[in-house]
C-alpha cells in the first residue's frame, strides 16, 4: 500500500497559467524547478506546453536536462544558476539558455559556447543571484553586443505589497535595462499581482501555476488522501505515539494513517494539522513519525478508509501555517511514496 494518493489536477494548472498570463496581459513562462513545486515535472511541463507555454524555467542544468527529454525540442528552457562549471556539454547539447549570474558565467558562456543563446539575471537588491550595478555597468557592452534573449530580475518582498523594497528594486532594475531591446522580466508570481509596471515583456509564475498563495485566487491543484491502516479505541489516560505526544482526556477513537514525515508531512505539523472526512474535521494527534501520523475520528459516524489531508476543505496554504511554515515547503517536499495520480491535461 502506498503512502496516500496524490492527485493533480492538471486542468487547474492550466487554468491558473491562463489567469497569470491574463492578469499581466504579456507573456507567461512557467516556473518548474524542483520537479515542478514537488508535483511531477513531467506531466505538469507537458500540459502546460500543450495549452501553449513557450518559456520553463528551472534552478539547475540537471533539471533543464530532465525537463528538455520531458518536453523535446521547441520551448526555451532557462537556467536560474547561469552556466556553471561542468554544465556546458549539457547546455550546448541540448540547447538550454543559462541566466548568466556574473562575469566569470559570462566569460564562460563566449569561450565555450559562443554564438549560443543565453539570458542575463541582473541583483536589483536581493543579494543572493545576478550581476549588481556595477557589474552589469562594466559588462553591458559585452553581453549586449552578443544578443541575450532575456535580462531578468528577482523580487525579494512581492509577497508583501506594501513593502518598499518593491518599488526600490523596480527603480534599480528600470535603471540598469531602460532602453536596451532585450526583453526583459521581473516578476514571479507576487510580481505579477503588483500591477503593469511589474509585468514587463515575460512574467515567471511558480508557487500560483500550483494553488499557492499569494495567487489567492488560484485554484487548488494538489489533492492528498492517505489511507486509514488501522483503528484503535484509547482510554482516558492512555497516550498516543512517540513520546506520550498525546494524552487522552476521554475515551478516544484513533486511526493511524499511512504517511508521516519521510512523506513531506513535516514534523512541525506534530499537533497541529486537521484532516478531513468529506467535511468533517478531524485532529492530527501527537507526534507525526517517519511513516504514520495518528488522527481523531472518535466524533465520526463510521470508520474512514481514508481522510484528505489537501482538497478543497484545506490547501497547500493552510496546512502549511499550520506548521509554521509556507506552502512553498508542504508541495516540494511531498515525498516519493504516494500513488500520483493525474486529471486532465
Ligand atoms: C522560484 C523563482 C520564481 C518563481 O517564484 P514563485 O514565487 O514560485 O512564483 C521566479 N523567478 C525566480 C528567479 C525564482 O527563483
Amino acid at each position: 500500500m502506498a503512502s496516500g494518493t496524490l492527485t493533480v489536477d492538471l486542468d487547474a494548472l492550466v487554468q491558473n497559467w491562463r489567469a497569470l498570463g491574463a492578469l499581466a496581459g504579456t507573456e507567461a513562462g512557467a516556473v518548474v524547478k524542483a520537479d515542478a513545486y514537488g508535483l511531477g515535472v513531467g506531466p505538469v511541463s507537458r500540459a502546460l506546453a500543450k495549452a501553449g507555454a513557450r518559456s520553463f524555467f528551472v534552478a539547475t542544468a540537471e533539471e533543464a536536462a530532465t525537463l528538455r527529454r520531458e518536453l523535446g525540442d521547441g520551448p526555451t528552457i532557462y537556467i536560474f544558476s547561469g552556466h556553471m562549471a561542468g554544465d556546458t556539454d549539457m547546455i550546448g547539447d541540448l540547447s538550454l539558455v543559462p541566466l548568466l549570474n556574473s562575469i566569470d558565467q559570462l566569460q564562460r558562456h563566449l569561450e565555450a559556447l559562443p554564438g549560443t543563446p543565453f539570458g542575463v539575471q541582473l541583483d536589483t537588491g536581493m543579494n543572493r543571484l545576478g550581476m549588481e550595478p556595477a557589474e552589469w555597468a562594466a559588462l553591458r557592452d559585452l553581453a549586449l553586443a552578443q544578443g541575450p534573449s532575456l535580462i531578468m530580475s528577482h523580487l525579494s518582498s512581492a509577497d508583501e505589497p506594501q513593502s518598499a523594497m518593491n518599488a526600490l528594486q523596480l527603480r534599480v532594475f528600470k535603471d540598469m535595462t531602460d532602453g536596451l531591446d532585450v526583453p526583459r522580466s521581473l516578476a514571479a508570481t507576487g510580481g505579477t499581482l503588483l500591477g503593469p509596471d511589474y509585468h514587463f515583456d515575460l512574467v515567471r509564475p511558480g508557487v500560483g501555476l500550483y494553488g499557492g498563495a499569494p495567487y489567492k485566487e488560484g485554484l487548488p491543484v494538489a489533492y492528498l488522501e492517505l489511507p486509514v491502516v488501522q483503528v484503535r479505541d484509547v482510554e482516558a489516560g492512555e497516550s498516543v505515539g512517540y513520546n506520550m505526544g498525546y494524552v487522552a482526556r476521554q475515551p478516544r477513537r484513533v486511526a493511524t494513517l499511512s504517511a508521516g514525515y519521510a512523506d513531506g508531512l513535516i514534523r512541525a505539523l506534530s499537533g497541529k494539522a486537521k484532516l478531513y472526512y468529506g467535511q468533517r474535521e478531524c485532529a492530527l494527534l501527537g507526534r507525526v513519525s517517519m511513516d504514520l501520523i495518528t488522527v481523531d475520528i472518535t466524533h465520526l459516524p463510521e470508520v474512514p478508509a481514508s481522510l484528505t489531508l489537501l482538497g478543497r476543505q484545506q490547501g497547500v496554504d493552510t496546512l502549511a501555517t499550520a506548521a509554521g511554515t509556507i506552502g512553498y515547503e508542504i508541495l516540494t517536499s511531498l515525498g516519493a511514496r504516494y500513488t500520483r495520480r493525474y486529471s486532465g491535461g
